[in-house]
């Protein structure tokens, strides 16, 4: 595959704002009736006059700030024009770096790691913009017409555009997870939201030209739809071809980018300053402010953890950066329960793999309290680490339901009659006479037996006791690490 060029940009919505960018309308517009959370600005009637939510600007300063970038003093908005029946103006109220006008924070720069290597990549600029309303096809892209819902138009939007300093997929996948846990640990954003955090990605390779990708709407999908665009430029200008300049949209059912409209140029906008908003102008004493009152940002956190629990760097990362909740609920969880390794790999292992492949939203049917009570029943020896990791925790996630009960309901725990083990332990050896000659040559095969014997117990055992007991009984000496 040949070099490639990444850049970004993100569209972040605001949504832990009361309310819309330029108008009263609460923020909180899904899962209301199409259409009913909307005013004559939102809708763009004329003669409806935009006002602007300064809690914005102070939302899109922190991450400003956050990023080292250079806050404009004078944020002045602009009107840029496109024709498309989900902005009702005919307009989009938005940020431009001309006309006088200059988006709210240029500049700056986000370190994150990829592959244990530090990587910098620098921020072009930040700027508030309004979300268009959103258009839906009754019958998918066969409908006959569409549907415009406009309680999403006027939300306000945070444009963060990235220098093309990304190399790889895996880079800009690390850059947007890095983005969302900043944006959470500042409070701006729940990203979990539908639609809260949108990609656009600009790829090029060697020898082509720039292509832009819209419409990427998860973070895994960044990385699936560049690895796809890199192949598919790639293999054209191998074969001789030529890679044109466009817009692709990225279709997550079928994993491909498809060809889109060509790219308006930016004269074609005609952007204008916006007339109906006036200069709003940041102050030194809110600039001054906003930076003393910036919460613990992720790097940060990240230290700390690595400090007060003595974490690996790479568990407390993985914790503060696949997402805020995650580290929110071990340090909830590490208040009731002190072997703090053992909850962080539990979190970071277990947890986040059975929240895979069981489909189920992060943060659903698990609570501190029942991490800490888990892993104490594995200290007390009730249950099995094995247990507690493959069995109980699934079965808590999927029925929302705490530890005691499924380990009740179950039948689970640990058989902790020595004699009844034994007895076991002697009818395996009994019944397996060549398994035993290979074990006596081989320590290795001393698994089969160890299995057999899990198996009769039902796995209630702790399987380096059964082990310790079959090599007693075959004479042999326990062997360290025997368990591994
Ligand atoms: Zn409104």
């Amino acid at each position: 595959m040949r070099k490639a060029k990444i850049g970004l940009e993100v569209h972040i919505q605001l949504t832990k704002l009361k309310t819309k960018l330029f108008c009263s309308c609460p923020s909180d517009y899904r899962d209301k009736p199409p259409n009913t959370v909307v005013c004559p600005v939102c809708l763009g009637l004329p003669g409806a006059l935009p006002k602007l939510n300064e809690e914005a600007v102070k939302m899109a300063l922190t991450l400003c700030l956050s990023l080292n970038g250079k806050v404009s003093r004078k944020v002045v908005f602009a009107r840029k024009h496109y024709f498309y029946p989900d902005l009702p103006k005919g307009y989009q109220i938005t940020q431009f770096t001309s006309l006088g006008s200059s988006p709210v924070c240029q500049g700056g720069q986000l370190v994150m790691r990829v592959d244990g290597r530090e990587k910098v990549v620098r921020i072009r600029r930040l700027q508030l913009e309004e979300d268009p309303g959103r258009i839906v096809w009754p019958r998918g892209k066969a409908s006959e017409y569409v549907l415009v819902d406009y309680n999403r138009s006027g939300i306000a939007l945070i444009e963060l555009v990235t220098e093309p300093d990304m190399e790889t997929p895996e880079e800009a996948r690390a850059f947007v997870e890095k983005l969302r846990s900043l944006v959470e640990h500042l409070g701006i954003c729940d990203c979990e939201l539908e639609g809260a955090m949108r990609v656009d990605a600009n790829v090029s390779v060697e020898g082509g030209e720039r292509v832009e990708i819209k419409n990427i709407g998860s973070i895994k999908d960044v990385e699936k739809a560049l690895k796809f665009e890199i192949t598919r430029q790639s293999t054209l200008l191998d074969q001789g071809g030529r890679v044109e300049r466009e817009t692709r949209h990225w279709d997550a059912e079928r994993r491909v980018t498809v060809g889109a409209r060509s790219k308006e140029l930016e004269e074609e906008y005609r952007y204008m300053p916006e007339p109906n908003i006036p200069p709003y102008l940041i102050e030194e004493g809110l600039l001054e402010q906003a930076k003393r009152e910036l919460p613990e940002l992720p790097d940060q956190r990240i230290k700390r953890m690595i400090k007060e629990y003595s974490l690996s760097e790479y568990l407390a990362s993985v914790l503060v950066i696949r997402d805020k909740r995650l580290a929110d609920l071990f340090e909830e969880a590490a208040k009731l329960y002190t072997n703090y390794k053992r909850l962080a790999s539990l979190l970071v292992v277990d947890y986040l793999r059975w929240v895979e492949e069981l489909g189920l939203p992060l943060g659903k049917c698990v609570k501190p309290e029942w991490l800490a009570e888990l892993l104490s029943y594995v200290d007390r020896g009730k249950i099995t680490l094995e247990q507690a990791r493959e069995t109980v925790l699934p079965s808590m996630l999927r029925e929302c339901k705490e530890p005691s009960r499924v380990i009740e309901e179950k039948g689970l725990g640990v058989v902790r009659d020595v004699d009844k083990i034994l007895s076991i332990v002697r009818k395996v050896l009994r019944e397996n006479p060549k398994a035993v000659e290979d074990a006596k040559k081989n320590p290795k095969a001393i698994n089969f037996l160890v299995g057999q014997v899990m198996k009769a117990l039902r796995g209630k055992a702790d399987p380096r006791t059964v082990r310790q007991m079959i090599e007693s009984e075959l004479g042999m000496s326990a062997r360290h690490g025997s368990d591994g």
